[in-house]
């Protein structure tokens, strides 16, 4: 790269296959910055179920981008160039509003405490453009009570205790909005935030459900989660359940809410009201 600069026989040093992954880059963050206009990014919600009772009346909403060209491109590609290019916020804001419309019908027709997450990276969190008063007039302008969405964060976020960190997240619980952990166990060892930040939920992440068994240590990992998380005052939802057997040790072991292929995939928001509609007892 230093070669580059000095001019010189750049092509000695970037190579094609370097070059090629640059301009696709390059090309995403320009079609990129184009799909908010024109209309591409839709929502896809997944059901999270209360496990005690097989209740839904909650459900994460994950944004899907439909490309004219390349079809249907993964978040786990293009959320990380929105948040390096700054385009996360709007694309946050975005969500965030279909979601509140969505939660608005759907706690007129399903459930009066129906509840819609929306992921929040670091980037949007840390922007001054995507602060939570904004967010939290939108839902009064729709006549709904913050508690109508909960924010799902990372731990990385909580970690040093940043004093302006901490007075976004004490702004968010503020307005009745409520905080969720996500990939709960994968990100640090020192577990003393919990008791700084007040938070209501902690997302278990799929690497510890996925090969659920009695007596492994997994499930000793998932049951330690659950009985913290319940001293602490917080709700457990366990991710990427995907069995019966899964959900099942998980409920013994008091797990509060599942979510996974097991109960649904992520479908547009038509085909979620369907499956809500379609379940025996709602
Ligand atoms: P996440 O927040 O951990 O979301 C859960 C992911 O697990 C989703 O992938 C979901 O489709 C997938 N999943 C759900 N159930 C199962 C299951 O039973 N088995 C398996 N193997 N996977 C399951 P998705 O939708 O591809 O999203 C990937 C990641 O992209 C999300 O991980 C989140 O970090 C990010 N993301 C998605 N939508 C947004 C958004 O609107 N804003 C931000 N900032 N990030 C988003
Ligand atoms: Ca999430
Ligand atoms: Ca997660
Ligand atoms: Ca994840």
């Amino acid at each position: 790269y230093a070669a580059k600069s000095q001019g010189g026989n750049r092509y000695g040093y970037f190579t094609p296959a370097m070059q090629e992954a640059a301009q696709t880059r390059l090309r995403l963050i320009a079609d990129l910055r184009g799909a908010l206009a024109a209309d591409q990014f839709w929502v896809a919600y997944q059901p999270i179920v209360e496990l005690a009772t097989g209740a839904v009346y909650k459900a994460e909403a994950l944004i899907r981008w439909q490309h004219p060209v390349r079809g249907l491109v993964s978040p786990a590609q293009f959320i990380p160039v929105a948040e390096e290019t700054g385009m996360i916020v709007a694309i946050g804001d975005w969500i965030f509003r279909e979601a509140a419309r969505q939660v608005k019908r759907w706690r007129a027709m399903h459930h009066p405490a129906f509840q819609v997450s929306v992921n929040k990276s670091p980037a949007q969190f840390l922007s001054d453009d995507a602060d939570h008063p904004e967010w939290f007039e939108y839902l009064q302008a729709l006549g709904l009570p913050g508690e109508s969405m909960v924010v799902e964060i990372t731990e990385g976020l909580l970690l040093d205790g940043d004093a302006v960190i901490k007075g976004k997240l004490l702004a968010l619980r503020g307005t009745g909005m409520q905080v969720s952990i996500d990939d709960f166990g994968t990100g640090y060892s020192s577990l003393s935030y919990l008791k700084k930040f007040d938070i209501d939920y902690l997302k278990i992440d799929q690497s510890f459900v996925r090969n659920l068994a009695p007596n492994s240590s997994d499930m000793a990992l998932c049951e330690a989660i659950i009985v913290m998380a319940h001293k602490l005052g917080m709700k457990v939802i366990a991710e990427g359940v995907e069995t019966e057997a899964q959900r099942d040790l998980l409920a013994a072991a008091g797990c509060d809410y599942g979510q996974g292929y097991l109960f649904a995939k992520p479908v547009e928001a038509e085909a979620f009201e369907q499956w809500l509609l379609g379940r025996a007892g709602g």
